[in-house]
């Protein structure tokens, strides 16, 4: 996958601007979890311009798309729209 310059949001789709104030958020294994509990960790970072480029982070142009995100982790593991899981 090759990345542009410009980013967008994984929640909203809006494109990064200058002055916004980003974040970055990413799933990672816990080392050990409840049968049934979710096996992973959220994290969320702010914003670096070098690690913005790894695939592994979500971006998030915003607190409002950060609680979502939250939100989408909470209740289904995942923070990316998951079709097959919507009911
Ligand atoms: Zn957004």
């Amino acid at each position: 996958m090759v990345w542009d310059v410009s980013f967008t949001c994984d929640i909203c789709g809006k494109k990064k601007g200058e002055a916004n104030h980003w974040w970055m958020a990413m799933l990672g294994d816990v080392p050990c979890y409840d049968e049934g509990q979710p096996g992973f960790r959220f994290t969320l970072l702010p914003w670096n311009a070098a690690e913005s480029r790894n695939s592994d982070l979500y971006h998030l142009c915003g607190q409002g798309c950060v609680m979502q995100a939250v939100e989408r982790f909470m209740t289904r593991g995942s923070i990316e729209i998951d079709m097959a899981a919507t009911r």
